[in-house]
């Protein structure tokens, strides 16, 4: 459309209209412009499958990857049902990354729907780290999923990502590589200050009892002995027989303290509570960041937070 058209259309406004009807035409494109550009994003696309993964895969991304999270920030990892955004995103996907050892619960889902062409990669399988089994319920024996909670391990997830990613796009692989050497120094030099950090924790303290016994790889790192409800949140939740095996454990320990995690509901620890007087404390962040806002907007945020919530409750 030009401006003799407009002025034509328009009459005796052709001094003031169409000047107007041409900014607000203008308006309108750079608008669309804008949205198209997002639309249009060329940088390939990283799927991961949770918040944890999209942070690691960030970071090592810099700005030459798109990079989104199928689980959204507090949502629970290990039931999830795909969203039509989620398959969207799939079929967009130049390379997807998953935990592994089962705590997605729904990747059958996930490979019918990427091209058969397209990486889908266990990051925690591929780290090499020999799993801990989970520790009871119905799953007990199995490998437990979190290893991400020791950061030694989370720097090996980056090790991963990094591979996978000049694989995908050579040409920045020098970008990725230094990326990737600075989050993997950056979270062992995490490991050091969480344990200088829980130095505050007396040995005969240092019990953790969550809902879901998610902090294997965390109590392994840090020396602590580990108690939850249940073992893993795709079994049965908070059933009468696990709450009263805490109940048990706690009345026979002089542990202060029960924790709630930021994705579980907070009752049945509060349960146990009620029938021990333990204190209830929480959240631990464990299968989520808490979003840009939280207290817990990062990965190394959400393990100092952990950190200093276990100190204040635990500590001398
Ligand atoms: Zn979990």
């Amino acid at each position: 459309m030009t401006n003799t058209t407009i002025g034509a259309t328009h009459g005796w406004r052709k001094a003031a209209f169409p000047a107007l009807v041409i900014g607000a035409i203008l308006l309108a494109l750079l608008g669309a412009c804008a949205e198209d550009a997002a639309e249009r994003d060329e940088r390939p696309l990283v799927v991961t499958t949770f918040t944890i993964l999209q942070d690691f895969a960030e970071r090592v991304a810099g700005e030459h990857l798109r990079v989104e999270t199928i689980v959204p920030i507090g949502a629970e990892v290990h039931e999830w049902e795909l969203s039509p955004g989620n398959f969207v995103d799939l079929e967009n996907a130049s390379l997807v990354f998953y935990n592994g050892y089962n705590i997605e619960q729904w990747m059958r889902q996930v490979r019918t729907t990427v091209g058969s062409e397209v990486p889908v990669i266990a990051v925690a399988e591929e780290t090499g780290h020999e799993p801990l089994p989970i520790m009871l319920g119905d799953f007990e024996g199995a490998a437990d999923p979190h290893l991400w909670m020791d950061p030694r391990k989370a720097a090996d997830y980056v090790a991963v990502m990094r591979d996978a990613f000049i694989e995908l796009d050579p040409d920045n692989s020098e970008a990725y590589e230094r990326n990737a050497s600075e989050t993997i120094e950056l979270f062992h030099d995490l490991y050091d200050d969480l344990h200088e950090t829980l130095a505050a924790i007396p040995d005969e303290r240092r019990v953790l009892i969550t809902s879901e016994a998610a902090f294997l790889y965390f109590a392994d790192a840090f020396g602590f002995e580990h108690e939850a409800i249940w073992g893993t949140n795709h079994e049965e939740e908070g059933t009468p027989d696990q709450i009263v095996r805490v109940v048990e454990l706690v009345r026979q320990s002089d542990v202060p303290v029960a924790y709630y995690e930021s994705t579980m509901s907070d009752r049945h620890i509060r349960a146990v509570a009620e029938d021990t007087g333990v204190r209830v404390a929480g959240p631990l962040y464990v299968d989520s960041t808490s979003g840009p806002d939280g207290e817990a907007p990062d990965y190394p945020a959400m393990l100092r937070h952990n950190a200093e919530l276990l100190v204040e409750h635990l500590g001398r």
